[in-house]
């Protein structure tokens, strides 16, 4: 039981670490809105550049987990 504790852990901690780093963007003073991934449907409609930025900025920029992913 304990390792697979463990192993969960292990894999929850993962997760994390990988959304904690770089995001897709709409480079548009409208778009309040980040990506985890550069296919999202949510940046379709983008007419300005689709930017990467660090996670952090984006929430500081006031922008939330688009609509789209999940
Ligand atoms: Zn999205």
């Amino acid at each position: 039981m304990k390792t697979l504790s463990l192993l969960i852990l292990f894999f929850l901690t993962n997760i994390t670490c990988r959304e904690s780093t770089t995001v897709y963007i709409c480079d548009s003073p409208n778009a309040k809105k980040y990506h985890n991934t550069s296919k999202c449907k949510g940046l379709s409609n983008c007419t300005y550049k689709i930017i990467k930025v660090d996670i952090e900025k984006a929430k500081k920029d006031g922008r939330t987990l688009c609509g789209w992913e999940k």
